[in-house]
């Protein structure tokens, strides 16, 4: 793109540092510098972003909490005018607000435009020294200690690396919950990525729970986890705490259905193991 020529007007998804702001890529301030409108999760901390860059445009805030009531009247601007959405850090979109905005912005002609750069999730993964080839990124997994269960029950049998995001003082229980359900699996965790205190732990989720528990991490968290393994395959007292759980909730049948989906141990095997229990 021609730097001194205007900038068609659309929407731009403009990926910003997740911490050092040195990783802001010259395109990104280019359009930031030049946006009719900024449309920012929250004004202060991109005010800083704009600040550290030179420049002062005019924002938008645009939050889950007012997204519905302004996204009409962004979208309008839209046919006209250069929109940027940013979010706090990282890329827009990946687990912070925006594909509605993507979503309407396109069904309305606008011409949608991605200013690709750090994101959290990518960057843990190179850290973690776990395979890369398939992922599966899980976001922020339910706070409450039930549902958190069952989110990694459904995916725990895809063999793929997951990746999820997590606050330190979740951390311990999160990785305790990922062991009790996936098994002993070997992980990572990346903690501050290109901030002073930036560290990466790989470790069995065993050992990482034990040491999070004892010194809850502060700062950014990304949890790894490596996809299941011969060696990770889950032990007798993880497939029955799994039926147990299942239990609980179900029916025996579709209880085996469900931790042999998540396992991919045998149903029929299951079952017997589910009537026994009950027994
Ligand atoms: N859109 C962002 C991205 O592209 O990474 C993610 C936004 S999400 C609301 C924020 C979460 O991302 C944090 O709670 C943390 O789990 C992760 N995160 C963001 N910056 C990080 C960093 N510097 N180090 C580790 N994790 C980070």
């Amino acid at each position: 793109m021609n730097a001194s020529a205007p900038l068609p007007p659309g929407l731009y998804i403009v990926a910003t540092p997740i911490g050092n702001l040195g990783d802001l890529s010259p395109r990104a301030a280019d359009i930031l510098s030049r946006a009719d409108v900024v449309a920012a999760e929250d004004s202060r901390v991109t005010a800083k972003l704009l600040h550290h860059i030179g420049v002062k445009r005019p924002m938008q805030p645009y939050h889950d909490h007012n997204a519905d009531a302004v996204r009409p009247s962004l979208i309008a601007r839209m046919a006209a005018e250069v929109v940027a959405l940013v979010s706090d850090a990282g890329t827009p979109l990946i687990s912070d607000p925006g594909y509605k905005l993507v979503r309407d912005a396109r069904a309305a002609g606008v011409t949608v435009t991605t200013v690709p750069g750090p994101c959290a999730a990518v960057a843990a993964l190179t850290l973690a020294g776990l395979p890369t080839d398939r992922f599966l990124f899980l976001g922020f997994l339910p706070p409450k200690e039930k549902a958190k269960a069952d989110a990694i029950v459904e995916i725990a049998a895809v063999r793929a690396t997951l990746i999820l995001y997590e606050s330190g003082p979740r951390l311990a229980a999160t990785l305790t919950t990922l062991q009790g359900v996936l098994g002993d699996r070997e992980a990572a965790v990346a903690r501050e990525i290109t901030k002073r205190f930036e560290e990466c732990v790989t470790a069995p989720l065993s050992q990482l729970a034990a040491r999070y528990a004892e010194a809850p991490p502060k700062g950014e968290i990304v949890i790894i986890v490596a996809p299941p393994g011969e060696e990770s395959a889950p032990k007798e007292q993880d497939i029955n705490a799994l039926l147990q759980d299942a239990l609980t909730r179900l029916p025996v049948g579709q209880a085996a259905a469900e931790v042999a989906k998540a396992t991919g141990l045998p149903r029929k095997e299951l079952y017997s193991r589910a009537m026994a229990l009950k027994a």
